[in-house]
């Protein structure tokens, strides 16, 4: 939990163009369990996590990202936030209890690349198959890469400047890595943490309000080449097979869900306590950053954002 009282990314609303096909993808090949569906959403969770949802899947026409919602400690921290988000000239409105299965009311807003972003207090807890007594190392019956939870979404805009801002002024986030042009005038990537993870949230230079990716977290360097090879088995698009990225200095591998939505299995990265020096790349190195033994960017990288 940072110093303003958000603990953690608790959930990512994604748009996708049919529900079943993506059930079926995120059920069986990243390994999710459904906890809940209405008409138009269904909702999943990996299953080391304990609250009743993480990832919502909204049918549309469109694909890409909803929004973003930060769990916050309580309802205190929440009205700060909510006093200095309006302070910084974005715009609250409320998303009332019962708007969404199992949440409570949610305040949300737009930051200045045009994400939507929600801060929460409240969501059911369901716990997780092995209990929180003597519990075993993992749950029988296991799907497909069977992350242990959502870990971070990469974003795309153009002030990355003041969304670096809006994230570490308003929200207290630490920056801990950022990618700036040679020249040092411009900022191209900026990763931002609220926990002591190398990154809860990134942005890299784009256009605004675009979805670049969402990463789950799996153990190990070997998960993440497991994680390709069932990717392989069911014939799922892979963009990069398994490598290192320079930046975070995580293990990775990119592939796409049946709407063209980027998703990663992501293994380790550093810690990233309060006080961590933000490392800095200078943008000739980006291709070793993002993928650090080709040392260059995929064509894909940059363009196939949802
Ligand atoms: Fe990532």
């Amino acid at each position: 939990m940072n110093g303003n009282g958000i603990i953690r990314l608790g959930r990512l609303e994604l748009r996708v163009y049919d529900l079943e096909k993506s059930v079926d993808y995120y059920t069986n090949v990243i390994g999710l369990e459904v906890t809940a569906r209405d008409e138009n959403r269904v909702y999943l969770k990996a299953w080391d996590e304990y609250d009743h949802h993480s990832i919502i899947l909204q049918k549309s026409d469109s694909a890409g990202m909803d929004h973003m919602g930060f769990k916050v400690k309580d309802v205190y921290e929440l009205e700060k936030l909510e006093h200095k988000i309006e302070q910084f000239g974005c715009t609250l409105t409320r998303v009332p209890k019962g708007s969404r299965i199992a949440e409570g009311e949610a305040v949300r807003f737009q930051i200045p690349t045009g994400h939507m972003m929600e801060l929460y207090t409240d969501m059911e807890f369901v716990g997780v198959k092995t209990g929180s007594v003597n519990p075993d190392p993992w749950p029988e019956g296991l799907k497909g890469i069977a992350p242990h939870r959502l870990d971070h979404a990469l974003l795309t805009g153009d002030d990355l400047k003041t969304a670096t801002r809006f994230f570490t002024e308003v929200l207290g986030f630490k920056q801990s890595e950022r990618i700036i042009s040679v020249d040092g005038e411009d900022l191209v990537g900026s990763f931002l943490s609220t926990t002591n993870k190398a990154h809860d949230l990134a942005f890299v230079k784009g256009p605004d309000a675009k979805f670049h990716h969402t990463g789950f977290y799996v153990d190990n360097w070997y998960e993440v080449l497991k994680a390709a090879d069932i990717l392989s088995k069911n014939e799922i698009q892979i963009e990069v097979t398994p490598t290192r990225h320079g930046i975070t200095r995580g293990q990775t591998v990119y592939f796409f869900d049946p709407s063209g939505n980027r998703n990663e299995a992501f293994a380790s990265g550093y810690m990233a306590y309060t006080d961590f020096p933000t490392i800095t790349w200078t943008e000739d190195k980006i291709g070793t950053g993002i993928f650090y033994h080709r040392r260059e960017l995929v064509e894909s990288f940059n363009k196939a954002l949802t």
